[in-house]
């Protein structure tokens, strides 16, 4: 198998024996990778200092088919995520970001956009202009559009016609959207969505992610904001994140 060169961003490193790592890594041209750097833990290694969690690096591997790991043999560092050192909330986003990634992603899954998103995500976590509430909110929206699971934010997800244009829409995280009136009835496991929110929602969700504003986030119906997105990615996931309980601050 040749050799590959690909920007990567590491998602977990952890040790495999005495002298070398397993790393898990998300890259711009392969997708998730997960591989051994062979030597990683001795003082001088191929990889320098390059392997560290929610480093941006490039990365030299060779592919391995099935589940076998492929395997690391050079690391060059081209970020260091610093944002984590001034502020432990978006340090916890910052892990996050790495969290969803690996849940939302399926190793043979190939997303530029996606690589391309989470790098974004994470400088902007280093910018204290840009508001948490807004890049956690876009990064999620953003993953739900690009692994093509948006949820409905106008039409109802069960019938297809047009939701009433109320004050508090209802939300089904099993259905993935919005329910009209009629669908309402009944259902189970519903929330209660502000129409602002479900506006907000609207907004982040639009593919020109690199343009959105991230500067200001409404103070009204934070928890329900909060609420919505993270009650869908458990239903989706059938699990909840780990990283979510240290958010918590983000629906105040
Ligand atoms: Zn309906």
């Amino acid at each position: 198998m040749p050799a590959e060169q690909t920007d990567t961003l590491i998602l977990r490193v952890f040790p495999w024996s005495e002298t070398s790592l397993i790393v898990n890594l998300y890259s711009r041209d392969f997708g998730k990778l997960a591989a051994v750097a062979k030597g990683a833990r001795r003082p001088k290694s191929p990889f320098e200092a390059a392997l560290d969690l929610l480093s941006v690096c490039r990365v030299v591997f060779i592919a391995k088919s099935g589940d076998v790991l492929d395997i690391l043999t050079e690391a060059k560092l081209q970020k260091r995520f610093r944002a984590g050192t001034r502020n432990l909330l978006r340090l916890y986003a910052g892990y996050y970001v790495a969290e969803l990634l690996d849940r939302l992603t399926d190793k043979g899954d190939r997303q530029p956009e996606i690589y391309d998103l989470a790098v974004a995500t994470l400088a902007a976590l280093e910018e204290p202009n840009f508001e948490l509430r807004c890049i956690v909110l876009r990064y999620e929206l953003q993953m739900f559009r690009l692994i093509g699971q948006l949820p409905s934010w106008r039409k109802c997800a069960q019938c297809g016609n047009e939701a009433d244009d109320v004050e508090w829409l209802t939300f089904s995280s099993l259905s993935g959207g919005v329910l009209c009136d009629a669908c309402r009835i009944g259902a189970r496991d519903v929330l209660r969505l502000p129409r602002s929110v479900r506006d907000l929602y609207e907004r982040f969700s639009l593919a020109d992610w690199q343009s959105m504003e991230l500067e200001s986030y409404p103070s009204n119906h934070r928890a329900a904001s909060r609420g919505v997105v993270q009650h869908y990615l458990t239903v989706m996931l059938d699990r909840r994140l780990q990283m979510h309980s240290y958010l918590e601050e983000l629906g105040r």
